[in-house]
């Protein structure tokens, strides 16, 4: 088996009203214990072989390179794992704004893109960032990463209560020249719309959803900007509203079966494990570092031995869609988000059963 350990050692500066990997304490791991927890699945054997092929091991799934050690902890991570690293297209603002090297550092480990989330202007980027200033530090850290030759990748979430503030944001980009800088370093300018995820702390955020009849509200450019990054003709291939897909779902015998192309084992802060396909919920929760050890959690990560991976990978998707799909709902999801919401919704409703 391949796979990535992934621990939530430091946590993250935002508390955004629609993050699946929820708001956890930011935990200030010491080295030494991720260090620990890394040997665990090294050293962990079946039939006297080592039982994981390739290990890749990361310091964070929250807010990449928030500590001050962060040139540290890449290294620890090089160190640690058994296959190349990746760098994703993510990178910390609150440090991009912080500290100077950072950007060049960014620059120098051969990253081209870094993606950033905006909610509309600066009331709601705050808000929905959870953090005051987060608006004014996004606008900021574009021109860091321009004068330092990265591509801001701009990610835009609307709600059904934010649309005339998303045409704001779209001015504001076009204000800047935005797209024409980014043209002149000989590169497209990646822009566009997206919904969020139901589970962790997005799953509050259902009754502002993004709605089929708020589409034609929103600025044609990020219409078009966002059907060329999803390689889609329509906006109907990549959302459908419940109404829509509950017919289909109704009919869909066979389980979610959700997986990763990269398997990864997600590591909180007080070493729960939780596999990267789910939601980090106590009901996924495959077992405890400290107190099962990794052969516990392989064990019942192969015989699927927690209610999140039952849902996904025995129950039809048919179960879910009678008991909790909406007739009458013109909110969008993608397919995978919708059953996900359903799987959370039985899960919180049969603790006793699920727990
Ligand atoms: S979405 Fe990302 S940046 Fe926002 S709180 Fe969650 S981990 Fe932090």
């Amino acid at each position: 088996m391949k796979a990535a350990v992934i621990m939530d050692m430091y946590g993250c500066p935002n508390r955004c009203r629609h993050c699946w990997l929820r708001h956890d304490r930011n935990a200030n791991t010491p080295v030494e214990e991720f260090t620990w927890l890394a040997e665990q699945f090294k050293e962990y054997e079946r039939d006297g072989k080592p039982f994981f092929e390739e290990l890749i091991f990361n310091t964070w799934y929250r807010e990449p390179d928030y500590p001050d050690n962060y040139r540290e902890l890449w290294e620890l991570e090089n160190r640690l794992s058994t296959g190349k690293v990746p760098r994703f297209e993510l990178a910390s603002v609150w440090r991009l704004i912080r500290d100077k090297e950072y950007a060049p550092w960014l620059k120098e480990l051969g990253v081209e893109i870094v993606q950033l989330s905006l909610f509309g202007t600066e009331k709601n980027t705050d808000y929905f960032r959870g953090r005051k200033g987060a608006y004014r530090e996004h606008m900021q850290a574009i021109d860091i990463l321009l004068e330092n030759g990265i591509i801001p990748r701009i990610q835009i979430f609307p709600f059904s209560t934010t649309i005339d503030d998303i045409s704001r944001l779209y001015q504001v980009l076009k204000d800047i020249r935005l797209e024409e800088k980014v043209n002149d370093m000989g590169k497209e300018f990646p822009c566009f719309l997206n919904t969020t995820g139901p589970i962790g702390a997005g799953f509050d955020l259902e009754d502002i959803r993004f709605r089929r009849s708020d589409i034609p509200k929103l600025p044609e450019y990020l219409i078009e900007k966002t059907m060329k990054h999803f390689r889609t003709e329509s906006t109907d291939t990549l959302w459908k509203t419940e109404s829509e897909l509950l017919p289909e779902l109704l009919d869909e015998n066979s389980p979610l079966n959700e997986e990763s192309e990269i398997l990864a084992f997600m590591v909180d802060g007080d070493f729960n494990v939780y596999p990267n396909f789910g939601e980090i919920a106590e009901w996924w929760c495959l077992g405890n570092v400290r107190v099962d050890g990794v052969g516990r959690i392989i064990d019942n990560f192969i015989s699927r031995n927690s209610p999140g991976m039952k849902m996904n990978f025995e129950i039809p998707v048919s179960y879910f869609a009678r008991k909790y799909g909406k007739q009458d709902n013109e909110r969008l999801w993608a397919k995978v988000d919708l059953v996900q919401k359903w799987h959370r919704l039985e899960a919180m409703n049969n603790r006793e059963v699920y727990s």
